[in-house]
């Protein structure tokens, strides 16, 4: 018997990514190996067991095996828990599977919803409800027992020979690879199989024996405390689902199935089922959740996707709809239109290409008003994808960048020298017009890997943005000094999201000071950058003036100011004719807050979605308001308005 214990030093211990090469590892020997953590036991060779053992970072393991290899074996993952990047690899979400859609007759006829990205389509329906698979557990003859082992050992090695062929695709990406790594793991993964053959062995159907096997898995990490093995129970769903499909001759359907031009109807869609699309393709969007600045509609709207969300229609309805209209700037969606719904459609989709085209000529105009006031039109981005569609809609600098995704579109963090060389291609991207880089704007309900937040009954009033950033140096700090190092290109403006006490953007400044002598100590370049805040709450507006003394601009978050004033939730179709920015409460607080930024000599700009909106642009411009940042597709009619006022 080999036996030996180490530190393990793993970076973040044995999650998903570590565990599965790991598990890769002590398959490549004959002997089992082993492991203990904190008093319990696994094989090495399942990764569904070493997961849930929970192996974390400086957790003492030990190893012990027996067998002619064993003494290889043991010093070889002994080796693999001492060092530290053993798993450094990020992970992205797993696709998200999505059920066919069914077609049906319906009756044709208009209903409102919330519009939210303007513009207006018509085209194929494309249902995308991932929903339940609707298993029928069925008691098996005697008889019946073997070929269904059969039949389940086809569908699990058809499952890893698509997993396979996915992953041998040349335009994967590094992170994606990594993913179908881990759910082959799991697939083949001896408890998993175990489970299974158990349960078929005494008379379930392989289906029901696999979504039972899955479910009772899934449930163990689901159970743990640590974000990331929690996160793990998605995988097992994910491949419990594929498993089942290929059991059932079934397939689903993800977003990047989407014939081109069609129209998505949906329960809601995450952004990041948006962004696994080609966006391009999307005629439009048709959503029975979520409102006009829910972070699907601000994607929409930067990529010019016609969307409707909050569409009060049930269910089945949408699923069975083959035709979809919509306008995204009324909220009127048209299932399966009649002859005459649908020219009425066809009639305006013609409109808007020809005023768009008149449009084009806005540009390249740098607008001024009338009284020759120069007013920056910016734009708003989520990803650097999206740097070339702003610079060809005329976008003089970026307004807002939304750090957050970023964030999002994985499974751990990201390091301090990827941050600061996104930020800098994005400063370089628009030098040496401004580029508003906002910090990292989360909370509980945009939950980032690595961030652990607790369920809170009112995340949009929580742990978000500024405030969870001060608590976590060890987030904030890689971010603040990557945008310092991105500064060195000379044009670059931190924006910090939901101040609401000046005291939050003195403590940045402190961390900023710190983060320039940590650069300075590891001869890293920083430059000179201007620090300005969001004005989105109503704290913020009532100390205004305390606050413009700290800083060098103010960007007015419509969005989310006009829910905080309003009392009236930004995602909540019931109440979004409350939640309006034109509303005297909500233009008073605007008044207020750019009196006192031109009381301190600051600029002030607004970034919100409001900022593209022709009926308010006079209203903050007649403000002191000297930009507007918005999304792409907005630019040029923004430049116009400022033309006419
Ligand atoms: C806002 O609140 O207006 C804003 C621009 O930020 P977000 O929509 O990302 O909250
Ligand atoms: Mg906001």
């Amino acid at each position: 018997m080999i036996e030996r214990s180490v530190v393990v030093r793993v970076h973040d211990g044995l999650h998903a990514r570590p565990a599965t090469q790991f598990v890769k590892l002590a398959k490549s020997f004959a002997c089992d190996v082993e492991i203990r953590c904190n008093g319990r036991g696994a094989s090495t060779k399942s990764a569904v067991k070493l997961m849930l053992l929970g192996v974390k970072e400086n957790d003492e393991a030990t190893l012990r095996a027996d067998g002619e290899d064993a003494a290889d074996a043991v010093a070889a993952l002994a080796t693999f828990l001492q060092t530290p990047d053993a798993g450094d690899v990020d992970l992205t979400a797993a696709p998200k599977p999505a059920a066919a859609p069914t077609p049906a007759p319906s009756v044709a006829r208009t209903d409102r919803g919330v519009p939210a990205s303007e513009g207006t389509a018509i085209g194929p329906a494309f249902a995308f409800f991932p929903g339940s698979l609707d298993i029928q557990p069925r008691t098996l003859a005697p008889e019946e027992i073997g070929p269904e082992h059969e039949r389940y050992r086809t569908a699990l090695a058809a499952t890893v020979a698509s997993f396979r062929e996915a992953r041998a695709r040349p335009s994967l990406r590094r992170d994606d690879a990594a993913i179908i790594d881990a759910l082959v793991e799991v697939a083949e993964d001896s408890d998993f199989i175990a489970a299974v053959t158990r349960a078929i062995g005494a008379g379930r159907d392989a289906p029901s024996a696999v979504e039972e096997a899955g479910r009772s898995i899934a449930a163990s990490f689901e159970a743990l405390t640590d974000p990331y093995l929690r996160a793990r129970a998605e995988d097992i769903r994910s491949v419990t689902r594929a498993i089942i499909l290929s059991l059932l001759g079934r397939r689903d359907m993800t977003l990047a199935d989407l014939p081109k031009g069609a129209v998505i109807v949906a329960d809601e869609i995450a952004a990041l089922d948006l962004a696994k699309a080609t966006l391009a393709d999307i005629g439009g969007i048709v959503c029975r959740k979520g409102a006009a600045t829910s972070h699907v509609a601000i994607m929409a709207r930067a990529h010019g996707i016609p969307a409707v969300l909050g569409f009060p229609a049930d269910e089945a309805r949408l699923k069975s709809a083959r035709t979809v209209a919509l306008d995204g700037s009324s909220g009127e969606v048209a299932i399966d239109p009649d002859a005459e719904t649908a020219a009425r459609f066809t009639g305006a989709i013609a409109r808007e290409a020809a005023e768009r085209s008149a449009l084009d000529a806005y540009r390249t105009v740098e607008p001024q008003t009338r009284d020759g006031r120069r007013i920056e039109i910016a734009a708003n981005l989520g990803s650097l994808a999206e740097i070339e569609a702003a610079r060809q809609a005329g976008a003089m600098g970026v307004g807002l960048f939304r750090t957050e995704f970023l964030f999002m579109e994985r499974r751990t963090l990201p390091d301090e020298d990827e941050q600061a060389e996104t930020y800098t291609t994005l400063a370089q991207a628009f030098a040496p017009h401004p580029v508003v880089i906002r910090t990292l704007d989360i909370g509980g309900d945009k939950p980032v890997a690595g961030i652990d937040f607790e369920h809170e009954d009112n995340p949009f009033l929580g742990w978000r943005g500024v405030r969870m950033c001060l608590e976590r140096p060890d987030v904030f700090k890689p971010q603040l000094r990557a945008l310092l190092r991105a500064s060195v290109v000379g044009n670059v403006k931190i924006l910090l999201p939901m101040i609401a006490d000046v005291g939050e953007v003195r403590a940045v400044r402190a961390l900023l000071d710190e983060c320039r002598a940590e650069l300075d100590a590891a001869g890293h370049a920083h430059g000179a950058f201007e620090l300005g805040v969001m004005i989105e709450t109503p704290a913020a507006v009532f100390v205004a003036a305390e606050i413009a003394a700290e800083v060098d601009f103010f960007s007015v978050g419509t969005n989310d100011l006009t829910q905080y004033v309003m009392a009236a939730d930004r995602l909540n179709p019931r109440v979004a004719k409350l939640n309006r920015t034109e509303h005297p409460a909500v233009l008073a607080a605007i008044g207020m807050a750019a009196r006192a930024a031109r009381d301190a000599g600051i600029w002030i700009g607004v970034c919100g979605e409001a900022a593209a909106r022709p009926d308010l642009i006079p209203f903050f411009v007649q403000n002191g308001v000297t930009e507007l940042s918005m999304s792409a597709a907005s630019i040029p009619r923004a430049k116009k308005c400022v033309t006419e006022i």
